[in-house]
């Protein structure tokens, strides 16, 4: 940032604007007005755009590196779908055109991609109904808690007010039954690193509205016992929530629905390669079987006789609007045109692909890390940096030194549940060639752990900024620090 202040020179600017030729207004009061300039760089258009430019280039993405990110499936999004999204028929409809009379007539392609999404999801994932409204995964986990509260009561079981989660759940698995008004009760693993079936047994209870279970869960196992525990929760008498956002390691092989789930969201920006990264915009639409039909959010897109496509806005017991207008369309539209493209064919190769790049690291990096799970993994593989934390390299020092080494690091210290964690994505959009360069950066990293530790404690050498108060930052944002 100091670069382009340094490079301010006084009377110089990006463009020269036309002499005014209406009458100037004076209309602002002094309340309002700077009592001084505003400090801002004097440079021309080429010294602005090498800034951002140069700016750009110091960022990770998954366009420029590596990005295996645990959890958060950090896929290739191929640019046909951002040509598809960018489509004037899709972008320059304005966004109220819904409320006024005869406005759907101009927005029929729009709903059609819409109503027609739907039925993918529900089909691809073994539902009967889909809502694309919320906004983000967390978003969705709250919208299905929501529903899973109506039907509670719809049934006069209000009182069933606890929400059982298993302790590798991701936060927003608490934070989203918490805030839907749920008692969060918590779950143990047992040594395999799956839900303990004795500990489910003694918390379930008339008092239970219900389990979130992510499926396969975040240390990247599918835990066989899945259909017995859906089974266990309903003779309770509760419902079954699947955590969706790991469904690439599933998505075309095994339907949720067909498990025993009752109600799942599906992350589009992770399965369906939608970008993300940074906050959003992502889409969080949530699946569910029948019972749960009568509650979803409102309006709901309807097919009328005629082919026509139409929002339909009489939802008795609709828990209500979840989102503004259609949700997050753009997001929608781009995974959309990926699961057209790849087809039902396509779709059962991601996720073979990401299974299978997932374990070529685990068995790979396997004689370096240690591994509190030794099975086979899912999509992601999770190793444990304690073999280095004698010497003083922790999770997050291998994490900063792959960053030297031009890979964006995995995810650290996540599940909760395992030591040092590094866990591990690669996705299917990965050659065999980059994930053997990314094994013998994390083998050198391994070596010299042991052999010279220090060389690792400063990393990263190469980043404008070096190690981050990362805490600090998150606690206490200074995102004004240019203004005096
Ligand atoms: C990413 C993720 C979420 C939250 O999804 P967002 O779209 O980021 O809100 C929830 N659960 C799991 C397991 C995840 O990986």
């Amino acid at each position: 940032m100091e670069l382009i202040f340094a490079q301010s020179r006084p009377g110089r600017c990006a463009c020269n604007l036309p002499k005014l030729d209406v009458p100037a207004q004076d209309c602002l009061p002094d309340a309002l007005r700077r009592t001084k300039p505003v400090a801002l760089p004097e440079v021309t258009e080429l010294d602005a755009v090498r800034h951002f430019t140069n700016l750009s280039r110091l960022n990770f993405s998954v366009d420029s590196h590596f990005y295996p990110l645990g959890s958060c499936t950090m896929k290739y999004n191929p640019k046909a779908h951002e040509v598809i999204a960018r489509m004037p028929g899709f972008t320059t409809p304005h966004p109220r055109l819904l409320e006024i009379p005869g406005g759907s007539d101009a927005l029929q392609g729009t709903l059609e991609v819409l109503y027609r999404e739907e039925r993918f999801l529900s089909e691809l994932f073994g539902f009967a109904e889909t809502t694309l409204q919320p906004m983000a995964g967390a978003n969705g986990e709250f919208t299905g808690v929501m529903l899973i509260a109506a039907w509670c009561k719809k049934q006069g079981q209000s009182q069933r007010k606890v929400m059982l989660i298993p302790d590798s759940a991701h936060g927003t698995n608490p934070a989203s039954a918490a805030q839907a008004g749920f008692i969060c009760r918590e779950i143990k693993s047992d040594a395999g690193g799956n839900l303990d079936l004795e500990d489910l047994k003694a918390k379930l209870g008339p008092d239970v509205a219900g389990l979130m279970l992510t499926c396969p869960n975040t240390i990247g196992m599918f835990n066989h016992d899945v259909k017995a525990i859906c089974d266990l929760v309903h003779q309770a008498g509760g419902l079954c929530y699947c955590d969706g956002a790991n469904a690439n390691a599933i998505v075309g092989r095994v339907r949720p629905g067909d498990l025993g789930f009752d109600v799942m969201h599906v992350n589009v920006h992770k399965t369906f390669s939608t970008p993300h990264g940074g906050g959003g915009p992502g889409a969080g639409p949530v699946c569910v079987k029948e019972n749960l039909q009568p509650f979803l959010p409102k309006p709901r897109i309807v097919k009328n006789a005629d082919g026509t496509f139409a929002l339909d806005n009489n939802c008795p017991e609709s828990i209500g609007h979840i989102a503004p207008f259609l949700g997050s369309f753009a997001v929608l539209l781009r995974s959309c045109a990926y699961m057209l493209n790849l087809g039902r064919e396509g779709m059962r190769r991601v996720s073979e692909n990401a299974v299978l790049n997932a374990n070529y690291l685990r068995v790979k990096l396997a004689p370096f890390f240690d591994q509190q799970i030794t099975r086979d993994c899912m999509h992601e593989c999770v190793f444990s940096a304690t073999r280095s934390k004698d010497n003083g390299v922790h999770a997050l020092d291998i994490a900063k030194a792959l960053i030297d080494r031009g890979f964006h690091p995995p995810t650290i210290y996540f599940p909760l549940i395992i030591p040092e964690a590094l866990m591990i994505e690669p996705t299917e959009t990965e050659s065999k060639e980059t994930l053997d360069a990314f094994i013998a950066a994390m083998q050198e990293i391994a070596s010299l752990a042991a052999s010279n530790p220090e060389a690792l404690l400063q990393a990263p050498l190469s980043t404008p900024v070096r190690r981050l108060d990362e805490t600090g930052a998150a606690r206490h944002p200074d995102l004004a620090s240019l203004e005096d």
